[in-house]
């Protein structure tokens, strides 16, 4: 049956247009034109923006769900919850957890794909964790000390075989013991391998890159960094990651994590096709709660939402995140002065490149797939078309 979206400020991967018309025909954009005659129903965005549907490779729930729950009710909501803020795919992601407890968030994400009509919104999934710095670091974050752990190849093994085949992306810290074994077996599987939650100096982060390492997860936070210790002076995976061209990073770009100051040089440095903007968002997202917790219901991280953000208790360290996506493109686009093209590329075409679905998702263009969010100019997620179709 088709759409016809007129009157759109289309955002296109070099720029945005004036006033045209998108046609879409069997879920995906069939052409973008300014006349275009089709006997198709039509959606007039009277001048309003025509982003790409926002890729999220970073997040952990939303609207009271966190995907470590493990249910198919848990993804369900979650997912729905961030479609209408314009998150049109997204990657669950995995907190450092038990072995059972990963086990049974790749069986919920299996039988999720399986059965769900929200399945093929989740392409496949993203483990943070357990391979961090110990419990005593102060990279660790809110991950959750008493079940960090040390590189456990056998235990690697179990998950990729329990996973079959939905692990896009798996982040370690690289100054462990095993990291290069862990960056080369996960290449072997097509895995993309980040490093996140470091102690590592410049040298071991650098070695961690040549061994496979081939991104930093929500840069800047829990990483390391230029450090002076007594007499000492050491870089950190920051710098090393500037001077690595092959190494993409991502930004948590709820304008708390991030100053602009850093995602500028970020962007200035590497590139919006090497810069992802991600929300990291917990089960607080996309709700009014104050308090909730981080991770497993039973299991997890109490933390408390302060100024915006998730915070532990104690206030000794941010823990995750309540942004969403269309927050996330009002911080880029309305605080932080980032020009709309700029942020398409963050929120959409770079998270579809690293996830491998340049092709299909991410961006404007003739047959890709309609993954559309239509934008007010002061940057308002006002309609999500998710294959086609107005949400
Ligand atoms: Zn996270």
């Amino acid at each position: 049956m088709g759409l016809l979206i007129k009157n759109a400020r289309a955002v296109l991967p070099d720029r945005v247009t004036s006033p045209l018309q998108v046609l879409i025909e069997d879920g995906k954009i069939a052409a973008i034109d300014e006349t275009i005659s089709a006997s198709a129903p039509t959606l007039d965005l009277a001048g309003d923006y025509l982003f790409p549907g926002f890729v999220d490779v970073h997040i952990h729930g939303g609207g009271g769900a966190d995907f470590m729950d493990a249910t198919v009710d848990a993804f369900e909501t979650a997912v729905k919850a961030h479609l209408q803020r314009g998150t049109t795919t997204l990657v669950p992601t995995a907190m450092t957890a038990t072995r059972q407890e990963l086990l049974a968030f790749l069986d919920a994400f299996l039988a999720f794909r399986a059965t769900s009509p929200y399945g093929s919104h989740t392409p496949g999934v993203h483990l943070e964790g357990p391979y961090f710095s110990g419990a005593d670091s102060k990279s660790k974050g809110a991950q959750k000390g008493d079940v960090l752990r040390s590189i456990d190849l056998e235990e690697v093994e179990q998950l990729i075989k329990a996973a079959k085949g939905s692990i896009l992306r798996w982040d370690a810290a690289p100054e462990l013991a095993h990291s290069a074994e862990f960056a080369t077996r996960l290449k072997k599987e097509g895995i993309l391998c980040a490093a996140a939650h470091t102690d590592a100096t410049g040298f071991e982060a650098q070695a961690g890159f040549e061994a496979g390492f081939s991104h930093v997860t929500h840069f800047y936070n829990a990483c390391t960094a230029y450090k002076k210790r007594e007499q000492l002076v050491t870089a950190g995976i920051v710098e090393a990651a500037y001077l690595d061209d092959a190494v993409t990073v991502e930004l948590i770009c709820d304008g708390k994590h991030i100053p602009k100051h850093c995602l500028h040089l970020a962007l200035k440095i590497k590139g919006a096709d090497k810069v992802l903007g991600i929300t990291d968002a917990t089960r607080i997202a996309c709700t009014d709660a104050k308090t909730g917790m981080l991770g497993s219901l039973t299991n997890g991280t109490e933390v408390i939402v302060d100024d915006g953000v998730a915070k532990l208790p104690d206030m000794t360290s941010f823990a995750g995140s309540i942004c969403t996506m269309d927050r996330a493109l009002r911080v880029l686009c309305a605080d932080y002065d980032v020009d709309c093209v700029t942020a398409a590329k963050m929120l959409s075409t770079t998270p579809a490149a690293h996830i491998g679905m340049a092709d299909t998702i991410g961006s404007i263009a003739p047959g890709k797939t309609a993954d559309l969010v239509r934008v007010t100019p002061d940057f308002t997620v006002k309609t999500v078309i998710k294959n086609g179709h107005v949400c």
